[in-house]
């Protein structure tokens, strides 16, 4: 069933462990990710980029989430979230589409127009009801803005006293935070990121509002862990689904002369649903619907 995310996020104050949210794309990752979290009894995020709603429509892909979320995830509680929301327009359509909660991603524009970006599309949420997600720091995604991270880490991790002006002056619900987490498949294939504990402590400790890990695939069981004490209530995992989902596929179409999409698809929605499953129990949600 379709939840608002106030009401996943509260709990897991209390319970003292972090909410999933995993992207979708289609049809058969969402059957998926309802699977694995009706496996481990976990409530969970759904969440869908600004990317996304323009590959599938925002109507296509909404559909998909909430007719799923309705008729076949039983009691688990989901809530439906726009990721990495990049412009108003995306803000708005996400709200008048049923979102509980958007984010809005302006942490490529110097602080004071990051703050100003991001309050317009706060302000738009809130008066519906809806919440909303800032980020403040760069999370990066490509090897030579990695290889830069490595090197100059101010340049992009969350500053702590920033981050507790800019939660202030936009009243966002949740921040991303950038504290050594990164996007993309680079991780899959080199070191896994390394968090700076420390500083994701200093954050904690300056904001009220629950944090988000955003590229959190690949990262060790005992950081997250440690993350998750630290304050951090929801963490984002799409790098890691879309492996398996890629694998999944690859493996089925070896099978020459199979021409039914069906065929080679379904497995997909098993090898997405064991990825879910493994970061649900890992994030210490898993039976707390
Ligand atoms: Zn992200």
């Amino acid at each position: 069933m379709l939840v608002h995310i106030k009401d996943l996020v509260k709990k897991t104050e209390k319970g003292k462990y972090a909410l999933g949210a995993f992207n979708t794309f289609n049809l058969e990752i969402t059957l998926g990710i309802v699977k694995g979290a009706m496996e481990a009894q976990a409530p969970i995020i759904i969440q869908i980029s600004e990317t996304t709603l323009n590959y599938a429509g925002v109507k296509a892909i909404t559909h998909i989430v909430k007719t799923i979320a309705k008729n076949q995830a039983n009691n688990i509680p989901i809530a439906l979230h726009l990721d990495h929301g990049k412009s108003f327009s995306a803000v708005m359509e996400c709200v008048k589409a049923g979102f509980s909660s958007i984010m809005i991603d302006a942490s490529n524009l110097p602080f004071d127009e990051n703050i100003t970006v991001t309050q317009k599309s706060v302000q738009y949420a809130h008066r519906h009801g809806v919440w909303a997600q800032g980020e403040l720091g760069k999370i990066v995604k490509e090897k030579k803005e990695i290889e830069h991270l490595v090197q100059h880490p101010e340049k992009f991790l969350t500053d702590p006293d920033q981050a507790q002006e800019f939660v202030k002056k936009t009243k966002i619900d949740a921040l991303a935070v950038s504290v050594g987490n990164v996007h993309g498949v680079y991780k899959l294939e080199h070191k896994a990121p390394v968090l700076d504990l420390k500083r994701l402590a200093e954050i904690g400790k300056k904001v009220d509002v629950p944090l988000v890990l955003h590229g959190a695939s690949k990262i060790p069981a005992d950081s997250l862990k440690k993350a998750i004490k630290l304050g951090v209530r929801i963490i984002n995992i799409d790098t890691e689904t879309r492996h398996a989902f890629k694998q999944s596929l690859l493996q089925s179409l070896k099978k020459r002369g199979e021409y039914d999409p069906r065929k080679f698809l379904s497995p997909t929605i098993d090898a997405v649903a064991k990825v879910i499953k493994e970061k649900i129990i890992m994030f210490g949600s898993a039976g707390k619907v």
